[in-house]
């Protein structure tokens, strides 16, 4: 993933407090799973558990130095079989570079809440997000599904490494989602906020990937994701990632002579 503009303030404000709760079980299956809870939005904890199959006797986690956020973040953890970690994680930081989780909606920039095994990044991941509230949808760029069994709801996610998935924000809230015409591969945007027009930022988005995929001749994607945040308590900034950009304005959406477009390197209309 790529920084696309400099971040103003930041992650200070962020803290990682971990609870450590451990458990072993001895059946296996192969994939590292994670479950990540928002069960009370308002205290911006993240409720995670992290499932790695096939220990053989002790595996470490760690955290990603994520902008330097965590250093040598490492757990040795001494079991066999399928180990069970829970941890909670706050965040309540506007933006692209950060991760919030409030009454609005869950933005996550997985690096910052999931510790990764160090030997199995290359593994498939799998991430759920058991009972979000009720009127909530989500979205990222990995791709995703959504199932509701006995009334229960959860969202899925799956990537073929943990790196893949890292390098994919996930928006979970009440957002509007269409999907960009006339283009190829397929690019979706999901807007959340306020003090924007649907036609003008389809206008904009539209030119952008027209004018990029002719540019590049065509794209190393099969699907591409815009989340934009606008206004009020949107934070500001962008980060471009392999198949999405998650864009944060404060201020109404407008394009034109503003750094917006500086990731694209969009020629004046
Ligand atoms: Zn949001």
């Amino acid at each position: 993933m790529t920084f696309t503009s400099a971040r103003s303030r930041l992650l200070s404000a962020a803290c990682l407090c971990l609870f450590f709760s451990l458990t072993f079980s001895a059946t296996t299956r192969a994939t590292i799973q994670y479950e990540v809870h928002l069960d009370h939005p308002e205290k911006h904890l993240f409720q995670v558990t992290m499932t790695i199959p096939d220990v053989p006797g002790e595996v470490l986690v760690r955290m990603p130095a994520w902008n330097a956020l965590y250093q040598k973040e490492t757990w040795r953890i001494k079991g066999t079989g399928i180990i069970k970690i829970s941890y909670s994680t706050y965040w309540d930081e506007a933006g692209p570079f950060a991760s919030q989780l409030n009454a609005e909606h869950a933005f996550i920039n997985p690096a910052m809440i999931l510790f990764y095994v160090p030997e199995r990044r290359s593994e498939n991941v799998k991430l759920s997000i058991p009972n979000p509230p009720d009127d909530w949808r989500a979205e990222s760029s990995s791709s995703g599904a959504f199932e509701s069994m006995g009334g229960a709801r959860s969202f899925f996610f799956e990537a073929p490494s943990y790196d893949a998935l890292a390098d994919g924000p996930i928006e979970v809230g009440k957002f509007e989602e269409f999907q960009l015409t006339g283009l190829r591969p397929a690019v979706w945007v999901v807007v959340h906020g306020d003090n924007w027009k649907k036609k003008q930022v389809e206008g904009d988005l539209k030119r952008i990937c027209q004018y990029e995929l002719k540019l590049m001749e065509g794209a190393p994607f099969e699907r591409y994701t815009f989340i934009l945040h606008v206004g009020k308590g949107a934070g500001g900034g962008g980060m471009e990632h392999a198949n999405s950009t998650a864009m944060h304005r404060w201020i109404p959406w407008t394009i034109r002579g503003s750094n917006t477009v500086a990731p694209f390197g969009l020629p004046k209309a």
